[in-house]
C-alpha cells in the first residue's frame, strides 16, 4: 500500500507541476513562449501517463492490501483511471491532439470572420474522431454515454435527458412570462467601477466567504478559472471591467467557490489521486451556490450593498439597495452563453446537449448545425442568432473536442439549487447569517457532506446522501420561481 501510495503522489506531482505550468501559461507568460510550454506540458503529463499505465502500477494495486476505507477508495479510483487511460489507443490519442490544434485555429477564424463553412470539414473530422473514441471507452446505451461519463462519472445519458426535459417543460413558459413582464434594467451594474476597487472588494468578499488566501491567490487572465496545485495551494483568476461590475465580483465568487471546494477536501487525501473535484457537475454546483444562491441573493446584498457603496461611491453613491439588487439580476433572453442571466442559461446548456447527442448518433451533419441551433433558439428563448458568431460559433469546447462537457454546466445548476435546499433545511436560520455576513455555517455544511470526500464519493453518492434525492429539476424551478417570481411580480 505503502509503494502505491509513493506512485500515486509522484503521478499527483507531475500532474500539479504541469497545472502550475499551464496557470502560468494563463496569468504571466510571455506570449512568444507559447510553443516550448506546450512542449513542457506535454512532457510532464505524458511521464504521469507513463506512470500510470505502467504495469508496476498495475502490479502493485493488485498486491496492495488496503488497510482503511481511504485505502479501499484509493485502490478502487485508481483501477479505473488506469483502465480509462489504457483503453484510449494512444495513435487515437495523438489524431485527436492534431485534430483539436488545427480545429482551434480555424474556429478562432470562423468566428471573427463569421463563416461557419471555414469550421465545418474540422468539426466533421471532431465529430467522427469523438465517436471512435466513445467506442474505445464503451458505454452500455449510447455513444453519448461514454463521452458524458468522462466529466460526470456514473451519469448517464437518458438519465440526464430525462431532468433536462422536465427542467425544460416548466422553464420555458417561466421565461415567456419573465420577458412578458415589465423589463428590470440592469443599469445599477454599470457605471465606473474602478479596477482597484473591484479587485480590493472581490478579495475582501471571497476571503469572508471561506476561501483562504494562505493558501490560495488571485490573478488576472483572459478566462477566469480555478486551478489546485494540492489542498494547501488553491488558485483562482478573474478578468476586471471597469465599467460593469458583474464579470469581476460574480467571476471572482464563482471562482472561488471551486476553490473552497478543493480547500476542504480532507487533508488525508493529500498527494492521492483522490485529492480532487468528483465531477464537473458537482465542482460547479460549488461555484454557483456561491454565486447565484449566496451572491445574488437579497439577505447578501443587505449586508454587503453599503460596504459596496463605500468602494464605488460614484456608480452607487445615489443607488439604494433593492435597484442595485433588481439589476443584478435582470433576467432578458440573449444570444451568448457566457453572457447569460441565471434563469435562461441552462436553456442555452440544453441546446448544446441536444445537438450534441444528434450529431453523435447521426440524426443531423455537421451542416444542419446552423439551421438547427438557430431553429432552437427560437423556439426556447424567443430570439434568433442574425450570425454565426453570435450562434452556433460562439462556444470553444467543441473545436477543442470537450463532447459531452456542456450538460454538466446545468447539471451544476441543478445540483446548487438540490445541496443549497439540503443546507437551508439544517441551518434553519441561514438567510439572518447570510444578512450579518455569517457564512460559517454554510461552509461547514459543504466541507462535511460534499467537499471532504474528494473523489470518494461519486457525485450521484454525494447528493443522495446530503440530499435524501437523486439529481432533480425541482429544488432549481423553486428556487427560480420564487425568487424571480418576486422580482418580477408573478
Ligand atoms: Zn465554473
Amino acid at each position: 500500500m505503502q509503494d502505491l501510495r509513493d506512485r500515486l503522489s509522484r503521478i499527483t506531482d507531475l500532474s500539479h507541476a504541469a497545472a502550475i505550468l499551464e496557470w502560468d501559461q494563463e496569468t504571466y507568460m510571455p506570449e512568444g513562449a507559447e510553443e516550448s510550454r506546450a512542449r513542457q506540458v506535454a512532457t510532464l503529463r505524458s511521464f504521469a501517463h507513463e506512470l500510470l499505465t505502467d504495469d508496476d502500477t498495475s502490479r502493485l494495486l493488485e498486491s496492495a492490501t488496503p488497510e482503511s476505507e481511504v485505502d479501499q477508495d484509493l485502490v478502487r479510483i485508481t483501477r479505473k483511471d488506469v483502465e480509462k487511460a489504457t483503453k484510449v489507443p494512444a495513435d487515437l490519442i495523438a489524431r485527436m491532439a492534431v485534430a483539436s490544434g488545427r480545429s482551434k485555429g480555424a474556429w478562432q477564424k470562423a468566428r471573427a470572420t463569421n463563416n461557419f463553412s471555414k469550421f465545418a470539414p474540422h468539426l466533421s473530422t471532431i465529430v467522427d474522431l469523438t465517436i471512435e473514441h466513445a467506442e474505445a471507452l464503451g458505454y452500455s446505451e449510447s455513444p453519448y454515454d461514454a463521452l458524458l461519463d468522462q466529466y460526470e462519472e456514473g451519469m448517464t445519458t437518458a438519465q440526464v435527458a430525462r431532468v433536462f426535459s422536465d427542467l425544460r417543460e416548466q422553464l420555458v413558459p417561466l421565461v415567456k412570462t419573465i420577458a412578458a413582464a415589465p423589463p428590470i434594467t440592469d443599469t445599477a451594474v454599470h457605471g465606473n467601477f474602478p479596477h482597484e476597487a473591484q479587485w480590493a472588494f472581490g478579495i475582501e468578499v471571497a476571503k469572508q466567504l471561506g476561501y483562504n488566501f494562505h493558501h490560495g491567490r488571485q490573478d488576472v487572465s483572459a478566462h477566469p478559472f480555478s486551478t489546485a496545485f494540492s489542498i494547501t495551494d488553491v488558485r483562482i483568476t478573474t478578468r476586471v471591467d471597469p465599467q460593469f461590475f458583474n464579470p469581476g465580483f460574480f467571476g471572482t465568487l464563482h471562482e472561488a467557490g471551486h476553490a473552497m471546494y478543493e480547500q476542504g477536501i480532507d487533508m488525508a487525501l493529500e498527494g492521492t489521486p483522490l485529492a480532487d473535484g468528483t465531477s464537473l457537475g458537482i465542482h460547479e454546483s460549488q461555484s454557483r451556490l456561491w454565486e447565484n444562491l449566496i451572491g445574488r441573493s437579497r439577505p447578501f446584498w443587505q449586508h454587503y450593498f453599503p460596504r459596496a457603496q463605500k468602494a464605488f461611491p460614484e456608480a452607487l453613491g445615489r443607488v439604494d439597495m433593492e435597484t442595485f439588487y433588481r439589476s443584478a439580476n435582470a433576467v432578458a433572453p440573449s444570444l451568448i452563453r457566457v453572457e447569460a442571466d441565471e434563469v435562461t442559461y441552462n436553456l442555452h446548456i440544453m441546446l448544446r446537449f441536444e445537438l450534441e447527442q444528434d450529431l453523435i448518433s447521426g440524426k443531423i451533419t455537421v451542416e444542419d448545425l446552423p439551421r438547427e441551433w438557430n431553429d432552437r433558439m427560437e423556439d426556447w428563448l424567443g430570439i434568433r442568432p442574425s450570425s454565426d458568431s453570435e450562434g452556433v460559433l460562439q462556444d470553444i469546447h467543441w473545436s477543442l473536442g470537450a463532447i459531452g462537457y456542456f450538460p454538466t454546466y446545468a447539471i451544476g445548476n441543478l445540483m446548487s439549487a438540490q445541496l443549497f435546499a439540503a443546507a437551508k433545511r439544517s441551518i434553519p436560520d441561514l438567510d439572518v447569517k447570510t444578512a450579518n455576513g455569517d457564512f460559517s455555517d454554510l461552509l461547514l455544511w459543504l466541507r462535511t457532506n460534499v467537499h471532504q470526500y474528494g473523489r470518494r464519493k461519486s457525485s450521484g453518492q454525494i447528493l443522495q446522501d446530503a440530499t435524501g434525492s437523486p439529481l432533480s429539476a425541482d429544488s432549481w424551478m423553486e428556487y427560480v420561481n420564487s425568487k424571480f417570481g418576486d422580482l418580477y411580480g408573478f
